[in-house]
């Protein structure tokens, strides 16, 4: 068996198993894709000490630095149930169980579509999901964001100190985000809320030129010229496969302690498929590490 497990080959996976490899112990890697989010990203300039690099570049440097260490590498493989026995048990998609005395989840998460058209083609040609990463790229630029629960608004407020207007749409007829944010957003000059907006369409020719949008009460379409547009309604762990195995939150996030451990003994978690604040390549690298430190001091107590 694998002293430790790591199930997703993003950068939280990828560092749990370089952290686990350099402990001298036996160590496995299995993912359904190794890169993870990474793989769908252009350009990256918040990795700190690395000032620009592109997604697929990090992530070939991440399957490297891997490669240096002995560990069993298992590509496009997805798992697909987990128990623990004496050992635990992971069951990939071919059926075939890999066995393992602690396990790590890093499976990451997906951000939700909006599904409309134009979204699968301008995708890192304006169609972003992530202000924190994206933003400056719009600087001086018009953008909208679809969503105005918290974190729709929280990027409206984050990009308007960037971009040149935001257009915020939301489906329902109210905001859902907290009245804070609300009102925050709501003193901004250069940022206008409309409520009550079905997208239609993300219109471009290159690149994004344009938002479409359903007036929900008088079912009339509009227009929006602008160049990016921010899908902001939420981001989905990839913890569907986990059911009742683990603890979970209500949006599916695996519940993680301070050293990545879960409610199961010897079960580690890390990256964006945990409860942590915030999802981003630096922090995932960080919770990897920990978990693998956590499983590591697991193992050597019992
Ligand atoms: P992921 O990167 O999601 O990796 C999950 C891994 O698990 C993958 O290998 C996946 O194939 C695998 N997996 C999933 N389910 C299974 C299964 N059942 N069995 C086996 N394997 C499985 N962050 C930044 O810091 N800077 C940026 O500029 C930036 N830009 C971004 C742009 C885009 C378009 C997106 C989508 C995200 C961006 N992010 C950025 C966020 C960042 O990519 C994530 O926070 C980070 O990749 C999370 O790492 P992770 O290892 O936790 O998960």
């Amino acid at each position: 068996p694998f002293d430790v497990l790591v199930v997703g080959g993003g950068p939280a996976g990828s560092s749990a198993a370089i952290y686990a490899a350099r402990k001298g112990i036996r160590t496995g890697i299995v993912a359904e894709r190794f890169g993870g989010q990474v793989m769908d990203t252009l350009s990256i300039e918040n990795f700190i000490s690395v000032p620009h690099t592109e997604g697929p570049k990090l992530a070939a440097s991440l399957e490297e630095h891997v490669k240096n260490y002995s560990v069993d590498i298992m590509n496009l493989q997805k798992a697909k149930q987990l128990e623990k026995k004496d050992l635990f048990e992971v069951t990939l998609e071919n059926d075939a169980v890999l066995k393992a005395k602690t396990v790590i989840l890093s499976t990451g998460a997906r951000w939700r579509n909006v599904g409309v058209p134009g979204e699968e083609e301008f995708k890192n040609k304006g169609v972003a999901y992530c202000p924190h990463c994206d933003g400056p790229l719009f600087e001086g630029k018009d953008v909208a964001v679809i969503g105005g629960g918290n974190s729709g608004i929280e990027a409206a407020i984050d990009l308007a100190g960037i971009v040149n207007h935001v257009t915020v749409l939301e489906f329902a007829p109210e905001l859902k985000a907290d009245s804070v944010l609300q009102d925050r957003v709501n003193s901004l000059p250069n940022v206008t809320v409309i409520t009550n907006a079905q997208t239609t369409e993300i219109t471009g020719d290159t690149s994004v030129n344009g938002i479409s949008y359903k007036d929900r009460a008088t079912e009339e379409i509009h227009h929006v010229a602008l160049h990016g547009v921010f899908v902001q309604i939420g981001l989905v762990p990839n913890t569907e496969w986990l059911d009742e195995s683990v603890e979970r939150n209500r949006m599916g996030e695996i519940v993680v302690d301070k050293q990545g451990a879960t409610s199961v003994k010897g079960l580690f978690a890390a990256g964006d498929c945990t409860d942590s604040a915030y999802n981003q390549i630096i922090i995932s690298m960080g919770s990897g590490a920990t978990a693998s430190l956590g499983a590591f001091d697991y193992l050597i107590r019992n």
